[in-house]
């Protein structure tokens, strides 16, 4: 039976080799270091880029394998790593739930948690403001022709949560034994197997979307029950209130997103322990893939092997820091609006990365102080920025846009030559950032697009452009809640994921979909 978990790190091989040399070397190391290893099981665990050096970019391989023998009985050296085998387990209570659960949102927390609330016989019921994949890529296809955007079905709500029409990077700063669960799950629901080892996993939003469904018919085959366009305007212990009725339930999982500010607001009237939480502000610059990766390979064919350049940068200055922000190599800057005369950016690749730009968003940390401090405020701060966006862009979800040179003397106009803006098709117009965004962020974003442009040849171009406004960057505020992951004050309440303020990101928010459901099933008995 395996034990342990041995994983063999800083393997350099040059990217001419193939996946199989770097677990030939692995069991070299191992046989020069006596370890006992159950050989069929050697796979490469991580594989990542290390383009530092241009004339000599190298592969860096980690690869694993399993052992029968105690980890304390093994001794490491160097780069051999021991750990003992993980497995994700999951308790038995013994308390009675009066009700079935009902989870709030279908985005990646809610998704995980589901999936293992119905795994384990409990028959969850999921609320879905918005609509299913298929009617919800109808619903923003339209929003797009016409202008016209459905406050509860867009980018940001709906089947898969915010998540969905993104480029699906997994990358996630958190080093949690859960992130293996929720990769292997995606795979099982038709994610790339490639997202297991890639050290910059990514799916892309074609292929996203068909995960999800899968997710969601998981879901329901397991006993649980989705109801799409369904949206919860208040909860509490033991109910949930949809167009005034209430629903007795057993339980809620609060996993809303960062973006439901009615449902934020129902919570905050309702007297739920929240506090503002760290956001940033900013826009989404644009560049020529093929530069950028001729600019980080030294060779933009190289891109073919080791695929398209990723960056991430920032700057640190004082206690604010500006840093580029979920960076879509290879894809399109999306209208990621949810309320009525308010404009959002973010991106979207699809799982090839096959557009010609890529993009990313430059965003600058904002502080209490910038805004009355609490919860409300932020909301507040966040919501004026759009409109005065909406209003830069003349209506119609049109986005400001000006290029780098304009937001340096203060002028707009002069993109879309080489680079041309691909939000909702090109629908921008030119503005001023200068005077859209607050001066501290202004400022720091031109000190931060100089600094990177140090970093990445051409960064900083004149005829970069820029549009916006960036300001979902995480959740404003994190209502607060118990060592039972209960929300302050309530014992039947759950807090979950992003909007909760507990994640940033698909992987850590399907991750703390997991460490609720654990909380759950630790307390609550199945039958
Ligand atoms: C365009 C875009 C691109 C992104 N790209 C990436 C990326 O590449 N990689 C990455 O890691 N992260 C990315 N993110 C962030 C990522 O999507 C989120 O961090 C993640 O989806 C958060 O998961 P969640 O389940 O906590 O919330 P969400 O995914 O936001 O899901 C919440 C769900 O709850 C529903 N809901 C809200 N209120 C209610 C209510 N009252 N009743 C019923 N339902 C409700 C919403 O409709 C939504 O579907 C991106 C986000 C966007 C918008």
């Amino acid at each position: 039976m395996t034990k342990s978990r041995i994983v063999i790190n800083n393997i350099r091989l040059p990217i001419t080799c193939d996946d199989n040399e770097a677990v030939l070397a692995a069991e070299k190391i191992l046989k020069g270091s006596r370890i006992s290893y159950v050989k069929s099981s050697l796979h490469i665990h991580k594989r990542s880029v290390d383009a530092r050096k241009k004339s000599s970019i190298t592969f860096v391989y980690s690869v694993t394998c399993e052992s029968e023998a105690e980890p304390e009985s093994i001794r490491a050296c160097g780069d051999i790593k021991i750990s003992a085998a993980e497995k994700l387990t999951f308790g038995m209570g013994c308390e009675r739930m009066n009700g079935r659960p009902y989870i709030i949102g279908l985005g990646p927390a809610g998704i995980f948690c589901a999936l293992i609330l119905a795994a384990h016989g409990l028959s969850p019921v999921v609320l879905e403001r918005g609509d299913s994949v298929d009617n919800r890529v109808r619903k923003i296809d339209s929003f797009y022709k016409t202008g016209i955007l459905d406050t509860e079905t867009n980018i940001q709500f709906g089947a898969g949560g915010a998540g969905t029409f993104s480029d699906g990077k997994l990358v996630t700063r958190i080093g949690d034994a859960r992130i293996g669960y929720v990769l292997k799950k995606l795979v099982e629901l038709g994610a790339p197997e490639s997202i297991c080892w890639n050290a910059k996993p990514h799916i892309g939003t074609d292929v996203l979307r068909e995960v999800i469904k899968r997710a969601a018919d998981e879901i329901c085959s397991l006993g649980g029950e989705i109801r799409y366009n369904t949206k919860a305007d208040s909860v509490g212990d033991g109910y949930v209130t949809v167009e005034g009725e209430r629903i007795p339930c057993g339980l809620v999982v609060l996993a809303p997103g960062h973006s439901s500010r009615d449902t934020y607001m129902s919570l905050i009237d309702g007297g739920y322990a929240i506090e503002a939480k760290p956001f940033s502000i900013g826009v989404r610059a644009e560049h020529l893939q093929s530069e950028l990766d001729r600019a980080m390979f030294g060779d933009e064919d190289l891109s073919n092997r080791l695929g398209h350049a990723e960056y991430s940068l920032s700057l640190r200055q004082g206690e604010r820091g500006v840093y580029t922000f979920c960076m879509c190599p290879g894809g399109e800057v999306v209208a990621a609006a949810s309320e009525e005369g308010g404009v959002v950016t973010n991106g979207m690749s699809r799982h090839a990365r096959d557009g010609k730009n890529a993009n990313a968003a430059v965003a600058v940390s904002v502080l209490p102080s910038d805004f009355s401090g609490d919860p409300v405020g932020a909301i507040r701060f966040q919501r004026e920025l759009e409109r005065a966006a909406f209003a830069a862009g003349g209506g119609g979800y049109c986005a400001p846009c000006q290029t780098i040179g304009g937001l340096n003397n203060g002028t707009a106009g002069g993109f879309g030559k080489r680079i041309v803006p691909t939000y909702m098709n090109s629908n921008v117009k030119g503005a001023d950032f200068n005077k859209l965004l607050p001066s501290f962020a202004s400022s720091l974003l031109k000190d931060g697009l100089r600094a990177f442009g140090r970093r990445i040849k051409g960064y900083d171009s004149l005829d970069v452009p820029l549009t916006g406004i960036e300001t979902r960057t995480s959740a404003p505020l994190r209502i607060l809640r118990d060592e039972r992951f209960c929300a302050l004050g309530h014992n039947l309440v759950y807090p979950c994921g992003e909007g909760a303020g507990y994640a940033g990101g698909i992987t850590s928010a399907a991750v703390d979909g997991i460490r609720v459901a654990e909380a759950i099933l630790s307390r609550f008995s199945r039958d």
